[in-house]
């Protein structure tokens, strides 16, 4: 890169390292033209993707919604704040390893659902009633009945 300092385009690396637990990497570098020292960083970059709605319009993904929405379903539920947090990277995580710019709206809810499958029954169904627009009586049924019957009870 550029020196900072000149705009000399020939800058060395005289220093490399693991910052952050590993997540980082620190370089000092020197500018071979003014001499300069300075120092830049490199991540990973991992961004979440768009989300495209069923109208086709896309938005930024919003992790706040994602919570209040899986929030309300898991209202008066014994559920941990430890164990949504814990869904809800994992939901992160599958959106970045997906490795999309752009995913549906369809995605996420899945995921959702997914999620809440795991943590609590009563909660799955209320937010897959919501959110599924179910063709009818039956198949709202064939939902429940594969949810396991322990996971409708309190842990
Ligand atoms: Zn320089």
């Amino acid at each position: 890169m550029h020196c900072p300092f000149c705009s000399a385009e020939e800058t060395k690396v005289i220093d490399s390292r693991l910052v952050a637990g590993g997540d980082q990497i620190r370089r000092r570098r020197e500018c071979l033209t003014c001499k300069e020292r300075f120092t830049t960083y490199e991540i990973a970059e991992l961004l979440m993707p768009r989300i495209i709605k069923q109208d086709g319009s896309r938005m930024p993904f919003d992790e706040e919604k994602l919570r209040s929405g899986m929030m309300r379903a898991l209202e008066k539920r014994p559920v941990s704040i430890e164990k949504i947090d814990e869904a809800i990277s994992q939901l992160k995580h599958y959106l970045q390893a997906l490795g999309e710019r752009e995913v549906p709206s369809r995605i996420i809810g899945e995921q959702v659902m997914e999620q809440l499958r795991k943590l609590d029954g009563v909660a799955y169904v209320r937010f897959a009633s919501v959110y599924r627009s179910f063709q009818d009586l039956d198949q709202f049924r064939a939902e429940i009945d594969r949810l396991q019957p322990e996971k409708l009870r309190p842990e």
